[in-house]
């Protein structure tokens, strides 16, 4: 495994994303709030690997404006608000559903805010992901997502209603739902690193599993 990531690393590197290697959520918690300076406006994509290894929990209580879409009891307006305002964030945390190993990082979003702020807008992307989601190419990417990851997080989304039916069956039906979590595909390849553009994401592979 540890030539694979370090493999993996060098990939990504090739592609201008430059990538950490943390043996732990502990080292994966310090090295994520090192990059993260006191006062920044921070905007977050849902994530359960942020949330197992601190990162949302010391946001919310540090110096910072944290963003955070899905605290509980807040609004819909204020969803949507923090979901745009994310999209100009100093810096931007998030995980990801699936990294393959020649450094593609592969994305499904029901809404879309998630990838959106991936792409572009925020000064700096976070990416932490853990071990487990690291697949051998696009097509695991795709189908991990699609019968794993998916269904797993519609059930963590008890306020889907009416809830999408791979939350019952555990399968893929290509469904209609009004809450359907699969509409919005991304794939990064590379970014840019010339005289003008400099890369906005970077990566924390954590040695662990971590999230869905
Ligand atoms: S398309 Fe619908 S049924 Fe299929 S994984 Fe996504 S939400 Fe579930």
């Amino acid at each position: 495994m540890k030539e694979k990531i370090k493999h993996l690393i060098e990939r990504l590197g090739e592609n201008n994303i430059p990538a950490f290697y943390t043996n732990s959520r502990i080292e994966a918690f310090d090295k994520v709030m090192s990059m993260i300076p006191k006062g920044s406006v921070v905007g977050f994509g849902d994530s359960l690997t942020l949330r197992q290894i601190g990162i949302v929990d010391a946001l919310e209580e540090g110096n910072y404006t944290f963003l955070n879409p899905w605290k509980p009891g807040i609004s819909s307006e204020k969803n949507i608000e923090f979901k745009k305002q994310a999209l100009t964030s100093d810096v931007f945390v998030t995980g990801t559903n699936a990294l393959t190993l020649d450094g593609k990082i592969v994305n499904v979003d029901g809404h879309g805010n998630r990838v959106a702020a991936m792409l572009f807008g925020p000064s700096k992307v976070i990416i932490v992901i853990g071990i487990n989601k690291i697949v051998r190419d696009l097509e695991k990417a795709l189908e991990k997502i699609k019968y794993i990851t998916a269904p797993l997080n519609v059930k963590r989304h008890t306020e889907f209603n009416p809830i999408p039916p791979c939350a019952e069956t555990g399968e893929c039906t290509d469904c209609n739902s009004s809450w359907r979590i699969c509409n919005k595909t991304t794939i990064i390849e590379r970014q840019y690193d010339n005289d003008r553009y400099k890369p906005i994401i970077t990566m924390v592979i954590v040695g662990e599993e971590l999230g869905i």
